[in-house]
């Protein structure tokens, strides 16, 4: 419930995004054959947006939040919307921003383990 109220109040400056990201994107099809993904997720991203691929998705490693697109238009606009702390906590390009990344990700990872062994048991108990 917070966060809706929290989008509202904070997201005065999408419509002005929104009009500027319909004419960029110059992906063939042709490049792709059998896959509807035409989007390509940049390692870069990591820093600038604190976001990383978590198997198909495109995940956020601030507050876990997956995005099915990974389009830079979404990333930045939730890095900017929902993190902004981040941006003058950890400013680019430092290393402060460089060990926290390191640390979300090996959070990640701690996280995923965990995961993969109940969850195959909590499955099997439902049945
Ligand atoms: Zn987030």
């Amino acid at each position: 419930m917070n966060k809706w109220l929290k989008r509202s109040a904070e997201g005065t400056s999408n419509e002005e995004r929104n009009a500027s990201e319909g004419s960029s994107n110059k992906i063939f099809d042709k490049c792709a054959p059998r896959k509807s993904k035409a989007y390509h997720f940049h390692q870069e991203w990591e820093l600038n947006y604190f976001f990383t691929m978590v198997k198909e998705n495109c995940c956020c490693l601030i507050c876990n939040t997956s995005l099915p697109m990974p389009k830079k238009g979404n990333l930045e606009r939730h890095f900017n919307t929902m993190h902004s702390k981040y941006q003058t906590d950890f400013p680019p390009n430092s290393e402060i921003r460089k060990s926290k990344l390191q640390a979300l990700k090996s959070q990640l990872k701690v996280q995923e383990n965990m995961f993969s062994g109940p969850i195959e048991q909590l499955k099997f108990l439902s049945k």
